[in-house]
């Protein structure tokens, strides 16, 4: 299960105050150092870490907490609210054209989730909106991607553009998207190319696409599993592209935390959305507040 050892450790760190009346110094910065070792074994970055343990203190020591009614309880109130402060503190909705189609654009390397989440992406918004999207089959290189894309398509009933390998991703988004204005499809989800690390050529051929078609969302996908190399993916990706938003995958897996914990912090770009399966049903929209709660248990 995602968090288990993060969550069993900060609610160990702070069990020690419960009960007590008074809360010392000392007791405080005791259980500050044990939330430091239990985030950084969770895989958090450490400037975030480092940012987030001084500010629960400030806030602990400024306040009239320690000396308050339930100290322990008000810490832990403090440690949530810092925790969904660090993930972005409130839910961020997608971005709309004033004029259709909206257009998104699918980044992320290879194994991320990227053709799974254009899919279910092109779902919630069939289901929630009654919208008709297009997809859009950019990613050549990969082989078996086309077919993937074309078949949750079918599954979910939704049109896939696509011209097979031989063609240039950017002549393809050209072309499809000629035909989602004929179609006059509402919404454009492009899922473009991934490497399984970032590279120039990449990067280029991502710039180009976004130059061509100016996306309204440039949605980033990452894996969970993959901790601060998801965070240094994610500052890679940002750099060159600059995403407008973050998709974390395999929050369903027994991933340790850091990847929630820093993107946000690290990248200054929100995560949207978090995949919890492998079902096409499985993409919810990511409310801070809500997995700080799960973290904590
Ligand atoms: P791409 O190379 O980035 O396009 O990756 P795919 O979309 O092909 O996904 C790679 C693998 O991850 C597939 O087996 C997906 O079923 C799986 N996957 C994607 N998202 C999730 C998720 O949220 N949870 C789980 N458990 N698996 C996922």
């Amino acid at each position: 299960m995602a968090f288990e050892g993060l969550t069993e450790r900060l609610q160990k760190a702070m069990r020690n105050l419960r009960g007590k009346g008074k809360i010392s110094e000392s007791d405080l910065r005791s259980t500050m150092r044990e939330i430091r070792l239990a985030l950084l074994e969770a895989d958090v970055n450490f400037g975030v870490v480092r940012k987030f343990v001084k500010q629960v203190q400030a806030r602990a020591k400024g306040s009239d907490v320690l000396e308050g009614l339930n100290p322990a309880q008000q810490i832990v109130k403090i440690v949530d609210e810092e925790l969904t402060k660090m993930m972005g503190e409130t839910a961020v909705p997608l971005n709309k054209s004033p004029k259709i189609p909206t257009v998104i654009m699918m980044a992320g390397l290879q194994g991320a989730g990227k053709t799974t989440t254009a899919g279910k992406l092109a779902l919630k918004l069939k289901d929630e909106q009654k919208a008709r999207p297009l997809l859009i089959a950019a990613d050549i290189y990969r082989p078996a991607a086309i077919d993937q894309l074309q078949q949750v398509g079918e599954q979910i009933g939704v049109p896939v553009f696509s011209m097979g390998t031989d063609v240039d991703p950017r002549e393809i988004v050209e072309q499809g998207m000629a035909q989602a204005k004929e179609n006059h499809n509402d919404y454009v989800i492009i899922d473009t190319a991934g490497r399984l690390q970032i590279d120039a050529k990449l990067m280029d051929e991502l710039k180009d696409i976004k130059q061509l078609v100016h996306p309204d969302e440039i949605l980033l996908v990452v894996d969970a599993m993959t901790g601060q190399n998801a965070v240094e993916t994610a500052e890679g990706f940002n750099e060159a592209l600059d995403v407008t938003g973050v998709v974390l995958t395999k929050l369903d897996g027994d991933t340790r935390g850091g990847a929630a914990l820093s993107i946000r912090a690290v990248t200054d770009k929100p995560i949207k959305f978090v995949g919890q399966g492998e079902k096409l049903t499985d993409l919810d929209v990511f409310h801070p507040d809500r997995m700080a709660s799960r973290i904590l248990g």
